[in-house]
């Protein structure tokens, strides 16, 4: 675990959220700041920094994020989505824990 890595501490147990799945290697939960109806983040357990830091051997998980998106939506009730990977400031990251966001079902709704 990397010290005051905030998706580290959620994969942890250390801060709570509100966790659609969790296998051994990743994890997803609802986006704290939601941009659409529907917005989790698909995160690994492994505390990678971003895109760019991702070499050869995470081939494997970074193919099982991907393939977790499509059943991940379809159980939230998400015929079509958009996934979206910010990478480095310039690319809009603010969490340096690579993950991936799945978006769908339009605006989310006022609070
Ligand atoms: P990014 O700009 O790609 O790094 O996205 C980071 C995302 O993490 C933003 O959409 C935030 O709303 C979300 N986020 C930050 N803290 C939390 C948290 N504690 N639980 C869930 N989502 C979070
Ligand atoms: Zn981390």
């Amino acid at each position: 675990m990397t010290i005051n890595c905030i998706f580290c501490k959620i994969a942890s147990g250390d801060i709570p959220s509100k966790k659609i799945y969790e296998d051994e290697d990743v994890m997803a939960f609802h986006d704290i700041n939601p941009s659409a109806s529907v917005h989790f983040l698909i995160v690994p357990k492994l505390h990678i920094d971003s895109l760019v830091h991702c070499e050869t051997h995470h081939q494997a998980l970074l193919g099982n994020m991907l393939l977790l998106a499509p059943k991940l939506a379809k159980a939230q009730g998400l015929v079509g989505f958009k996934t979206l990977i910010n990478t480095g400031a310039e690319g809009g990251q603010e969490v340096f824990h690579i993950h991936m966001h799945v978006l769908g079902g339009g605006k989310p709704s006022k609070a």
